[in-house]
């Protein structure tokens, strides 16, 4: 079902035939973007091919926050071209935030792609592809909306996705108006727009009534939606009020807010909204306040303290974050400073990378670049401490009881169950599959780094 028709040219009037697949890199952004590509090809009458070599349409959904998922997607390209030799039919597409940046290059590089579109460009897909079918020009599409204040029209519509899912990922702001000195976010996915609030809570009726049960909020800086609205502003912490008000859904979670832009109202939505989850995404990227500014963080490891107390004090609540270590001039002192505040602030789990330069970034052409094995040894150290924190918290928390949305049996080990709990932890537990879907109550027994394995409590 489409909650809005997005616009799809010629492609309408034509039915396809044959099988898409569609490769992901990147963050829950690119996921979210890469299951509307699947549902509008879908709609055409193509179907999932089982793997690479038999589907005719292969779209690459990139991303370049990092060099590595860079050069994997160029590699990958680099393997197509065989295929392409070979079956001169298959349309290759490439989307996603390298395809908004390096056109020009994947067109040097890889001539048997058919064409690249920009992360805003994702409803033309079914008409590249028949395009591409009908008369094999290049094609490209990079166009990224300007914000000009009324962000309505800027906002791609979008196809409500599959009945059954229990957990959906739902935009609510696009872009990014931050410009942190290390991320190419803002180059590749434009201005912060926030999505109307109207469209957003019907699509999430629609999933309710399709059966989904927790919605995970999406955008670059989360919280900060709604900022740019001209009329009718809905502040973030409303938003989250009004969502929980739909029927059917149960839990609310969001990713990834900015701390500066955390609010009152936001805090007293986590104490006193039972939908919304007790677990936050607040990225620190650094632990020491010099390493913060030139990063253009807008916040001290101070400010950032307070709002991680405030948060932690929410019964109950728990905390991830994101580090980058070996940011630019990042001295000994100052990564011993971030060490120290991942000691000090206990954060049940955190993403940790070593700096990558980015090109189009300020930081990529700063001089004092920090040695590949220097971050190699700093990054082993920080990883080294969160696990040995992470394992502590969940060790302590074994015998808690917690509330978990029951997801089905785990990939891991299929003679177990698999949910959630509130807070955002794996755990693993003996039950029927029958209970998939329900929201059950699961004793800790014991704590591991990736999460907890459990048992029924008394339901
Ligand atoms: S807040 Fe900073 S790190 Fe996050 S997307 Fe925006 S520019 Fe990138």
């Amino acid at each position: 079902m489409i909650l809005a028709q997005p616009k799809r040219e010629s492609a309408e009037s034509v039915d396809f035939n044959g099988s898409f697949k569609v490769v992901t890199w990147g963050c829950q952004m690119n996921v979210e973007d890469s299951e509307q590509m699947e549902l509008m090809l879908r709609a055409t009458g193509l179907t999932e091919a089982p793997s690479l070599d038999s589907a005719d349409v292969i779209l690459l959904n990139t991303c370049s926050v990092r060099k590595k998922p860079e050069d994997k997607a160029f590699s990958l390209l680099g393997e197509l071209r065989e295929m392409k030799d070979q079956r001169p039919d298959v349309v290759i597409g490439v989307c996603g935030c390298m395809a908004q940046l390096r056109a020009d290059e994947i067109r040097r590089r890889a001539p048997h792609v058919d064409f690249v579109i920009g992360t805003a460009q994702v409803a033309l897909v079914p008409a590249l592809v028949l395009e591409a079918k009908q008369a094999r020009n290049f094609q490209k599409r990079l166009e990224l909306p300007e914000r000009k204040g009324a962000i309505v029209a800027s906002v791609p519509e979008r196809y409500v996705g599959r009945a059954g899912k229990l957990k959906s990922f739902v935009p609510i702001q696009y872009g990014c108006d931050k410009f942190c000195t290390f991320c190419i976010v803002p180059t590749t996915r434009g201005r912060e727009r926030s999505r109307p609030t109207m469209d957003i809570l019907r699509e999430i009726t629609e999933l309710a009534s399709r059966g989904t049960k927790e919605v995970t909020l999406l955008g670059q800086t989360v919280n900060s939606y709604g900022k740019n609205m001209l009329e009718g502003k809905v502040p973030f912490a409303k938003l989250l009020r009004m969502i929980a008000a739909v029927p059917g859904i149960e839990r609310i979670r969001y990713t990834s807010p900015y701390p500066r832009d955390f609010t009152d109202d936001l805090l007293a939505a986590h104490r006193n909204v039972p939908q919304v989850m007790e677990h936050c995404h607040l990225p620190l990227q650094s632990g020491d306040d010099e390493v913060l500014k030139r990063m253009k963080r807008l916040y001290t490891v101070n400010s950032f303290s307070e709002i991680y107390n405030r948060l932690r004090s929410i019964p109950g609540m728990s905390i991830t974050t994101d580090i980058i270590i070996g940011f630019p001039g990042e001295t000994d002192d100052q990564f011993m400073n971030t060490m120290k505040v991942v000691e000090t602030l206990r954060f049940d789990s955190a993403f940790m990378f070593a700096y990558s330069q980015r090109p189009g970034t300020p930081a990529a052409n700063w001089d004092e670049q920090v040695p590949t094995d220097v971050k190699k040894k700093r990054l082993n150290e920080l990883i080294a401490l969160q696990n040995e924190i992470t394992l502590r918290i969940n060790t302590e928390q074994a015998g808690s009881v917690f509330e978990v949305l029951v997801e089905g049996v785990s990939e891991k080990d299929p003679s177990l169950l698999k949910g959630h709990t509130r807070h955002n932890k794996v755990i693993l537990f003996q039950g029927s599959g029958e209970l998939t879907g329900e929201v059950v109550h699961v004793e800790s027994i014991e704590g591991h780094p990736w999460g907890f394995s459990g048992r029924l409590a008394n339901n």
